[in-house]
């Protein structure tokens, strides 16, 4: 049992099991996977705190609760193909690693990657894909994706998003202006979309062609 378990228990029960998160696959995948090694040693002391925090570069790896109710949305069965974009720390694909079959995650800094491809491996998951690159695109060679979950805020879901998405596959992402947005979650049936609109959240903003465009 590591150091922080007792603390990663309290986690789940304090922020999540209270405010309404009851997929026990997903409350375990959150008991199990170790979030403090997704941050700086420095800073191991606050990862299980109800907050997001930095990761560097200007980035952040997600509040555990915003993680847990993205995830819950995904409904997850075990056999999904996932596409992520905004690799980040890469604690959110190793949650969706857990419970899905693949996943394939993209971010556009480089040394992030970088970060989270050392974390993929010291843990042992074989069924992440990770490159650099613009998310807003998707990875076209390895769709169609039965899931894909958005992990920065963007003005619309880009559209190679939704035509990379299988029939009967489930959209999650932050919706709205650069410095708040809504979770919305879109379901492909029949060739049809259907929104449902959930919390309000906050995020670091999806830059790429077909998200906003950087400042940098
Ligand atoms: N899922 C991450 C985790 O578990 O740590 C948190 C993601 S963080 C809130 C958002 C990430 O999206 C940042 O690392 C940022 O660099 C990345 N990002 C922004 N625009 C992007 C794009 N067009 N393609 C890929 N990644 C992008």
């Amino acid at each position: 049992m590591d150091e922080f378990k007792k603390i990663r228990d309290l986690m789940v029960e304090t922020q999540l099991i209270t405010r309404g998160i009851k997929d026990r696959r997903v409350l375990d995948a959150m008991r199990r996977v170790p979030r403090h090694l997704f941050v700086d040693e420095s800073i191991q002391y606050k990862a299980y705190d109800d907050m997001a925090l930095p990761i560097g570069e200007g980035q952040t790896i997600s509040q555990p609760y915003m993680v847990a109710i993205m995830t819950e949305l995904l409904e997850l069965k075990g056999n999904e193909k996932i596409l992520e974009i905004g690799t980040g720390s890469g604690y959110q694909a190793v949650i969706l690693a857990e419970l899905s079959k693949e996943v394939y995650t993209i971010e556009r800094v480089a040394v992030l990657v970088k970060r989270a491809e050392e974390r993929f491996n010291f843990l042992g998951y074989g069924n992440i894909h990770v490159k650099v690159g613009d998310g807003t695109l998707g990875w076209p060679e390895e769709s169609p994706f039965d899931r894909v979950i958005i992990t920065a805020g963007t003005p619309k879901i880009p559209d190679p998003l939704i035509e990379q998405l299988s029939e009967g596959g489930i959209i999650i992402a932050p919706v709205g202006d650069r410095f708040s947005q809504q979770l919305i979650k879109v379901k492909k049936s029949k060739g049809r979309l259907s929104e449902e609109y959930h919390t309000p959240c906050i995020f670091v903003p999806l830059i790429g062609e077909y998200g906003w465009k950087g400042e940098d």
